[in-house]
């Protein structure tokens, strides 16, 4: 899964976080959010949204095993 920021206010949506504000849940992919989602800090649209490139290649990072 991949973060997003906002290009706008540089708000992050970590997938492995979701969007409780929004009643989006953990583990929801920013490809998978509604798409009359908007950030949550300025109301961007997702077309506002960039990816994040991760420093780590494809790591298969399981939730809950950070450390
Ligand atoms: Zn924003």
């Amino acid at each position: 899964m991949k973060t997003y920021v906002c290009e706008l206010c540089g708000y992050e949506y970590n997938p492995k976080h979701g969007d409780p504000e929004n009643q989006i849940d953990e583990g929801t992919d920013f490809e998978d959010l509604p798409e009359d989602w908007v950030c949550p800090l300025c109301g961007a649209t997702k077309e506002d949204f960039e990816q994040v490139n991760n420093t780590d290649d494809d790591n298969d990072d399981e939730i809950g095993s950070e450390i």
